[in-house]
């Protein structure tokens, strides 16, 4: 049976090839597992393989797993990759090392209330919802650069990175590229682009992080 720690392996040398290919250096991308859905004690094993950092897409989810996780693996880095409401912004400080979907006024204000609060301020990305898809999360592309600049100048956050997610059922390589774009033009230097299906066109394109979950933990 291939388990998830065999399949982590396989990502890793993946991802070590992509970055080959791409002329980005060994260790560039960092691998976000993403575990959403995945139970503690099926999330355990990959943290014991050497997995540190996490992805999840619900507050509360992680909420239930993490912090027993967390003091067994004092180390580990924990994404928040799903969308985020005001009234959980509380929870979200308190848990998370990086949270990636800030994507709207509201959102930029309530963290930066807690974090005025809680003294602990999490790495911050803005999502980008780069096919405008009405669905989605994830601000506007063309609102994008200067709802970063609103971030820092009106709530004084520090915007790290742009995180999004291409619709499923085109090509991804224009999103990425787009991304990337914006980011240059906003300044931020950490990029969140890349899933199972396309991680390693995604490095290709200049991933910095890729969120990579039923390629590592199986099907959902
Ligand atoms: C679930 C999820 C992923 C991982 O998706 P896979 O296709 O299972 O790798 C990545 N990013 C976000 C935002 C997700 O919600």
């Amino acid at each position: 049976m291939i388990d998830a720690v065999t399949r982590l392996s396989a990502v890793k040398t993946n991802i070590a090839q992509a970055e080959r290919e791409a002329n980005r250096a060994a260790g560039a991308v960092t691998l976000v597992a993403v575990s959403k859905t995945f139970e503690a004690h099926e999330i355990r094993p990959v943290i014991e393989a050497g997995q540190r950092v996490f992805g999840e897409n619900r507050v509360q989810e992680a909420q239930g797993k993490w912090p027993a996780l967390r003091e067994a693996f004092p180390d580990l880095e924990l994404h928040l990759i799903g969308p985020l409401q005001s009234n959980k912004a509380k929870e979200a400080v308190a848990l998370f090392d990086v949270i990636e979907t800030v994507d709207r006024e509201k959102i930029a204000a309530a963290l930066a209330k807690e974090i005025a609060a809680q003294g602990k301020a999490p790495k911050l990305y803005v999502q980008v919802n780069t096919g405008l898809e009405d669905q989605k999360a994830g601000i506007d592309p063309r609102e994008a650069v200067a709802f970063v600049q609103r971030c820092r100048d009106v709530h004084g956050l520090a915007i790290e990175g742009l995180m999004a997610i291409p619709p499923f059922d085109e090509n991804p390589g224009p999103h990425f590229a787009l991304l990337e774009k914006l980011a240059r033009e906003a300044g931020v230097e950490k990029l969140s682009m890349g899933m199972s299906g396309d991680y390693e066109t995604a490095i290709a394109f200049g991933a910095t992080s890729v969120r990579v979950g039923s390629a590592i933990f199986g099907s959902r």
